[in-house]
């Protein structure tokens, strides 16, 4: 359904996914098919459809577009960014051993902590970009590398190309969360990566009203093997779904665009400011990331992070905020602000965490399309108000 359309510029790609040339209606979105069940000719022959788990229109839509985006042989939509990355994780079994970036989803951590634990696997969490750390901590039952670059909340790079090279002398596979950045800024399996897991609840659905979860592989017999889970574990994304995520993506090109801008402008304007202590963007010079990421993405995410001068200006800053809301999640047109330490980050142990630095002076911004301008005063004046509240008198 996307033949011929793969020469085409990913801004491109991106407005025609799911565009039709249906003879019969001219219509030009592809429909919702809701059918679990499809018809067989004869026996011995099938339309390429039989059940919905295996696989339906739409979601193959959606699929296609994902593995043209991200330039991989396979797509799989899934329910969640979680089912993703539990359909990936179960082609390791017992005896099995991960190594994977420290700085790391609360929510991937819990599942190979709390659940693939169960079934004998397990992880070592290092900084991904220092190759002598992942040499350090290879062993024989090492099977794979999984990386998130840039690192949540954090914003640490690391280099996919290096690690990718390095994993492949040892016959890892090199997996990356590639949902901070999406196919339109970084596109891991070019550089070496062998496997590629999204949350599209974030960036590529984009409007905070889909929950949704994206791989895209390399290769036919691993393509082959995750379809072989995808469709045995079954944590498949509905057709409706599909189509909301399809409908988010078109738009995805001109959003990170501006999630960049509002980005950058906000992280410099907090840079400055006298109640920030540090903040963690790597769009910005000076950040130790800045190099690796600038080689290897095409742009930067709408999200940093900083930290507050003292911690106690983080209760009253979240509630003066106005334009940006105190929520979990990221990735959407509205800003939302997070606070790492009691939300996404809940689950990881206070030593890693303070190892890492997700301390309470901590908070994660999602900056979402609004003006910047309305975002820096919403910011400008929930930290006055703050600084008041914990200092009183006079002005910053
Ligand atoms: C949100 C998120 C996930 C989990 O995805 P869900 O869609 O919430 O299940 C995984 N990785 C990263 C980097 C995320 O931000």
């Amino acid at each position: 359904m996307e033949q011929g359309k793969s020469s085409f510029r990913i801004e491109s790609k991106l407005a025609q996914i799911g565009s039709v040339n249906d003879p019969a209606t001219g219509a030009v979105n592809f429909p919702i098919y809701q059918s679990t069940a499809f018809r067989h000719p004869r026996l011995g022959q099938s339309t390429g459809f039989d059940y919905i788990r295996t696989t339906n229109p739409t979601r193959k839509v959606l699929e296609e577009a994902a593995a043209a985006l991200e330039n991989g042989d396979a797509g799989f939509a899934c329910s969640s960014g979680m089912a993703a990355l539990q359909t990936v994780f179960a082609k390791f079994g017992q005896g099995d051993h991960l190594i994977v970036s420290l700085d790391l989803y609360g929510g991937t951590y819990r599942l190979l902590e709390q659940i693939m634990s169960r079934f004998g696997v397990t992880a070592s969490y290092v900084d991904t970009n220092d190759l002598e750390a992942l040499e350090k901590c290879r062993q024989d039952n090492t099977r794979a590398v999984f990386i998130e670059t840039p690192t949540n909340p954090l914003m640490m790079i690391t280099d996919i190309e290096a690690v990718a090279g390095w994993a492949q002398q040892y016959g890892l596979l090199t997996i990356v969360d590639n949902t901070l950045l999406t196919p339109f800024f970084q596109r891991p399996l070019e550089l070496g990566a062998d496997i590629v897991v999204h949350s599209a609840t974030k960036y590529l659905g984009g409007h905070n009203d889909v929950l949704a979860g994206l791989i895209v592989t390399k290769g036919a017999e691993l393509s082959a093997e995750i379809g072989f889970l995808h469709n045995s574990i079954g944590a498949v994304l509905s057709p409706s779904d599909s189509y909301q995520l399809m409908k988010g993506m078109k738009t995805l090109a001109l959003r990170m665009e501006r999630h960049q801008y509002n980005a950058t402008e906000i992280a410099t304007y907090l840079q400055s400011h006298p109640a920030v202590a540090e903040v963690f963007c790597p769009g910005l010079e000076g950040h130790p990331g800045y190099d690796i990421q600038r080689r290897q993405s095409s742009g930067n995410t709408g999200i940093f992070s900083f930290k507050v001068k003292d911690a106690r200006y983080v209760e009253p800053l979240l509630r003066h905020i106005k334009l940006i809301a105190f929520a979990e999640s990221l990735g959407g047109v509205e800003s939302l602000m997070t606070y790492p330490a009691v939300q996404t980050h809940a689950d990881i142990p206070l030593e890693i965490r303070d190892a890492i630095g997700v301390d309470d002076r901590l908070l994660r911004f999602s900056v979402g399309i609004e003006h910047k301008d309305d975002l820096i005063e919403d910011l400008r004046t929930a930290l006055e108000a703050a600084r008041l509240e914990i200092e009183g008198g006079g002005s910053v």
